[in-house]
């Protein structure tokens, strides 16, 4: 670097400007308005490992930097050349071959300079290599893919009922309100439904807690089953289970209690579980116009399911 600085200080201005294109980091050229090489620096012959002589004079196209790329490559060099000899300035990442090595990815630029009549004389190439920046772009753009995609799985599974796969109580309570905006712009009629296995607990006792498990997932697969998919369907806990609805076209409240117990039949009849599932159910039809709490129609629900629940132990 000493040794730079004394020769900066002996130089005079023309070898100033000299030592610093030959030892810019950039490579530099100079061409004519037709893209024919005039000049270049010494950081761009080095990477070609070219000499002076064998460049100047040769379109930029047909120069050792380009002579390996593509067509489409020296396509998109040669529109560039013609839009800068029309005075715009251009400018783009284009990947070439390296000689020895992989190819790297530079920040090519064309820079026209316009004379007093308007005309262009000259355009200045200018390439940065950039294969690190990109690389680093990349790497980090699909880092942040996967963390969003992370992000969304952890959103998900703090909505979502390990066992069931259905929403948890958070989930029910989160997506009810999007089901509320829904229904009170349709006006059409809601239902909310509470369901509750019987005995359950007794399942536990005699046949274990993997046997009550396979009851709740049985009971899981009843409710999805016969209810719709764009039915909000939740374990809100332990062996209870609530969904809400739309109640046009899926019939009375009591059609759809039918519609389970039909289904809960089918289902005991495949599955060959210790104690056959019984399922007590509740349906509450309401009005989404009317400005109701989700407990309040829970609570409603719950009744019915108790109501179902007691006349089943007479
Ligand atoms: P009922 O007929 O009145 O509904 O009584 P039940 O035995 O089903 O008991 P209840 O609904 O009052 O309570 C639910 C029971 O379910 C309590 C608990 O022992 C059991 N339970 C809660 N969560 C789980 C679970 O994840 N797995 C299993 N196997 N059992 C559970
Ligand atoms: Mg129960």
């Amino acid at each position: 670097m000493q040794e730079v600085n004394r020769a900066a200080e002996s130089a005079e201005p023309f070898d100033r400007f000299r030592l610093i294109f030959d030892t810019t980091f950039q490579f530099i050229g100079l061409l004519d308005s037709a893209g024919v090489m005039l000049e270049v620096n010494r950081p761009a012959l080095e990477w070609a490992k070219a000499s002076r002589d064998h460049v100047v004079g040769k379109p930029v196209w047909e120069t050792p930097w380009w002579i390996h790329a593509g067509e489409a490559v020296l396509d998109q060099l040669r529109q560039a050349v013609a839009s800068a000899g029309r005075g715009e300035f251009v400018r783009y990442d284009v990947t070439l071959p390296a000689p020895n090595s992989s190819a790297h990815t530079f920040d090519f630029s064309l820079t026209p300079i316009i004379n007093e009549t308007g005309h262009v004389t000259y355009m200045i190439a200018e390439g940065r290599d950039v294969t690190e920046q990109r690389r680093l772009q990349i790497a980090l753009h699909e880092a942040n893919e996967q963390l969003r995609v992370a992000q969304a799985q952890a959103r998900q599974l703090a909505i979502t009922d390990a066992l069931t796969g259905l929403h948890n109580r958070r989930g029910f309570f989160n997506l009810a309100e999007h089901h509320r905006a829904l229904g009170a712009r349709s006006g059409s009629k809601a239902f909310l439904l509470v369901a509750d296995i019987d005995g359950l607990k007794r399942s536990n006792d005699h046949h274990g807690h993997e046997a009550g498990d396979a009851l709740i997932q049985l009971a899981a697969k009843a409710l999805t089953a016969t209810l719709r998919s764009s039915d909000l369907i939740a374990r809100l806990g332990g062996d209870e289970f609530v969904a809400l609805g739309s109640a046009s076209s899926q019939g009375s409240s009591a059609q759809i209690a039918e519609r389970i117990a039909a289904q809960v039949d089918v289902l005991n009849a495949d599955a060959a579980l210790p104690i056959p599932l019984q399922l007590s159910v509740g349906v509450h039809e309401f009005d989404w116009s009317k400005d109701l709490h989700l407990e309040a129609l829970i609570a409603k629900a719950d009744a019915a399911m108790y109501d179902q629940k007691r006349s089943k132990r007479k």
